[in-house]
């Protein structure tokens, strides 16, 4: 382990998810001296689980998937982690219409099946799939600013298509998984990040509980829970953090939290990196989880995971997860448990709301698709989300390229927000950079100025 020069740590991490956690483990293999900060009295961020009653819980992060996940993928290897822990989900994703389930959202066989999906708005399903088929490259979940679609939003891309593609397919898979609304978030990493993680057969999600792999990080290192860091500021070579009361002085800092509190943590930053953490919004989320005596299913989604709610049938719920399906053992033996998505339109107001009044609004409304849901609960858990995911508007969008190719210094930033891809493998990716830029920071002032260079995407 390396002494931290004229500092007390080498680097200081600052929050305990996926990113901050993932980049402390690089650079603590590195040989240098790292301690994660996180405000909460556990790790795992937006990926964090709740384990009551042999219920177990994901409150954020829902599933990651076979194909789309290479960093995330890498990281699994490393931690030892096998393939039985992170089972195939086996089930689909069904959109609601007409009073009914549509199984078949995102596989191959929707154009045949139909997915909620009139056979006119088929083919131009088809005319999609073909054109993202055909970009290659060019639509690249690292860099997309750089992506063919510029900066139009989904609503704008959706519109040269037939309606239905976006009243039943982007508006209701972008909303449930992202919180977005298609009028306000840019359709190139939504398209990317699509395409790159396949059908929906490849979904997988960790056995345990989504905080598996933040868990696994966090033993191997020096993680202090309970503590909030208010402040960060550059002093010369040195960043000194305010900590609860007391100041500490690193080589370098990760921020690994939302963009909105990055901003807020660092009133000095540099205007590039200023004005995009100042563009990058978050959608909130909310979700409600509902343990049940029995499984249930929604009329015609039998071989469900997730059931899509659009908003063009509906305006409380984003969509409903039966987590119960997940993988033998989620729950006890005859047992069910589901997850209600809010509507985006319901937030942000619903995160200030008495939690028994928005448990009562989410599943008076889920007993449409779920009928027998309130007599079947036996409790409900409230799951709310500030900072839910990067919203990628284009304002953001326009700012990232600058802000990638900022120089080193001593604060780097970890976060799904990083790439403007709204899933945890952006936050896995966002957190090799950040690793790489220290370390060549790190080496640069060891060795002189000449060595400073920006390192490329891993
Ligand atoms: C409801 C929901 C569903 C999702 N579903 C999926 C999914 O199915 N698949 C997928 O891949 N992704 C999903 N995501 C996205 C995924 O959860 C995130 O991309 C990922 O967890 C982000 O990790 P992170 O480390 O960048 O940020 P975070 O997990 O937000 O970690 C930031 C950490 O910093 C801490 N912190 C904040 N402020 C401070 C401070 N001042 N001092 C110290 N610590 C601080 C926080 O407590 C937190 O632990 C979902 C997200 C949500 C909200």
């Amino acid at each position: 382990m390396s002494a931290a020069r004229g500092a007390e740590l080498d680097v200081a991490v600052v929050g305990a998810g996926i990113a901050g956690l993932s980049a402390a483990a690089e650079l603590r293999r590195a040989g240098h001296t790292v301690r994660v900060f996180e405000a909460a009295d556990r790790v795992g961020g937006r990926m964090r689980s709740l384990r009551r009653a042999g219920f177990t819980v994901d409150e954020g992060a829902e599933q990651i998937s076979t194909q789309g996940y290479r960093a995330t993928w890498q990281l699994l290897r490393r931690l030892g982690v096998r393939p039985p822990e992170v089972p195939r989900i086996g089930r689909g994703v069904g959109v609601w219409r007409g009073g009914r389930a549509h199984p078949g959202v995102g596989s191959p066989r929707a154009q045949l099946t139909g997915a909620g999906l009139s056979p006119r708005a088929r083919l131009d399903l088809t005319r999609f799939l073909v054109w993202t088929a055909r970009q290659g490259a060019a639509l690249d979940a690292d860099r997309p600013e750089r992506g063919p679609l510029g900066a139009r939003t989904l609503a704008e891309f959706a519109g040269q298509y037939h309606p239905e593609l976006h009243d039943y397919l982007f508006q209701p898979l972008t909303g449930a998984f992202f919180g977005w609304d298609p009028a306000e978030s840019c359709a190139g990493p939504a398209v990317s990040l699509l395409r790159e993680v396949g059908p929906v057969s490849a979904w997988r999600t960790y056995r345990n509980g989504m905080d598996m792999v933040a868990r696994r990080l966090a033993a191997g290192l020096d993680v202090v829970c309970d503590s909030q860091v208010r402040e960060v500021t550059v002093d010369g070579d040195v960043a000194r953090l305010t900590v609860g009361e007391r100041t500490l002085t690193a080589r370098a800092v990760v921020l690994a939290v939302p963009a909105p509190v990055a901003a807020r943590l660092r009133p000095d930053a540099p205007e590039v990196e200023r004005s995009f953490l100042a563009a990058c919004d978050f959608t909130p989320m909310l979700k409600v989880s509902c343990p049940l005596e029995r499984p249930l299913a929604p009329p015609g989604g039998d071989s469900l995971y997730v059931l899509l709610t659009p908003r063009v049938e509906e305006d409380t719920l984003a969509g409903i997860v039966l987590d119960h399906a997940k993988h033998p053992g989620r729950v006890p033996p005859g047992r069910g448990l589901v997850s209600l998505i809010a509507s985006p339109h319901q937030l942000p107001e619903l995160l200030t709301a008495p939690r028994a009044e928005v448990i009562d609004l989410l599943t008076r409304a889920a007993e449409r698709y779920l009928p027998g849901l309130n007599a079947t609960r036996t409790n409900a858990w409230v799951h709310a989300f500030e900072h839910g995911l990067p919203a990628a508007t284009p304002a953001a969008l326009a700012r990232r390229g600058a802000f990638h190719d900022r120089p080193l210094g001593p604060v780097e930033y970890a976060g799904d927000w990083v790439l403007l891809r709204p899933a945890s493998e952006g936050a896995v990716r966002s957190a090799a950079l950040a690793a790489a830029r220290v370390l060549a920071r790190l080496a640069s002032t060891t060795a002189g100025p000449s060595a400073l260079a920006t390192p490329r995407h891993p």
